[in-house]
């Protein structure tokens, strides 16, 4: 079934609102009669948090040719992410791809893969302003700073942490905005950083159908 990609800047709120589409659709299939052919559906989440893919990777400022060629680089995580979304879609299986999905040639091929397996697919653009999304991770970076210099441990998961300054600034220059005219970012939702939850119904409606049509199928 659907692939739903999130993009948007780092920490713009993916995360946040990839995680309440997922409580959405999970309520959504568990209130299905179990005559409707999305009833026994399976939701997915995958993040670079799910894969285990950690924030340096997205780091190029602190890392000099020989070291990128050696450790983990940006490439191989998207190797990895692709690997579990092609794993994961079928029409049994909705994917929920969390992360700044920034370059358009990237959604491209996320596109083409959810039309090889037959199923819809759509992005959900968190449009959250620069200076909002900076203001998090400068919080967050301030928190560390006092973390460490109390000597503090920092209990914080990786998903909580700041990019380095450099590395978030990197990846919003390197930002490759949706554009719902182009058939990869389309449809497209976009959700602000006021708005309660993302328009949850009629990313459902757009991808699965409603409920009285019995599902939607891919032409
Ligand atoms: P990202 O996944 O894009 O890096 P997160 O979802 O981790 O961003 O959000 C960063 C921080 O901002 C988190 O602490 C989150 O709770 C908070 N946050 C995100 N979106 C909103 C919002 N719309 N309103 C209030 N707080 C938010
Ligand atoms: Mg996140």
């Amino acid at each position: 079934m659907p692939l739903i990609i999130l993009t948007g800047y780092p920490t713009s709120g993916k995360t946040h609102r990839a995680r309440q589409i997922h409580t959405y659709i999970k309520e959504r299939i568990s209130s299905l009669p179990e005559s409707h052919p999305a009833s026994t559906q399976r939701v997915h989440l995958v993040s670079d948090h799910t894969l285990s893919i950690p924030r340096e990777v997205y780091n190029l400022e602190s890392k000099d040719q020989h070291e990128r060629s050696n450790n983990a680089s940006e490439k191989d995580a998207r190797a990895t992410i692709y690997g579990a979304v092609k794993r994961l879609l079928s029409n049994r299986d909705i994917v929920i791809l969390d992360g700044a999905n920034y370059i358009k040639g990237w959604r491209y091929q996320l596109y083409c893969e959810a039309k090889a397996v037959r199923t819809t697919h759509c992005v959900v653009h968190v449009g959250t302003p620069v200076s909002q999304a900076r203001g998090v991770n400068d919080e967050r970076l301030a928190a560390a700073k006092t973390a460490s210099s109390s000597g503090e441990d920092d209990t914080r998961s990786e998903e909580e942490l700041p990019y380095e300054s450099g590395c978030w600034e990197n990846l919003v220059f390197r930002y490759e905005e949706p554009n719902a005219m182009a058939r990869w970012d389309s449809p497209l939702f976009t959700v602000l950083w006021d708005d309660p939850t993302p328009p949850c119904d009629a990313i459902w409606d757009e991808l699965v159908g409603s409920d009285a049509e019995g599902g939607k199928k891919v032409v």
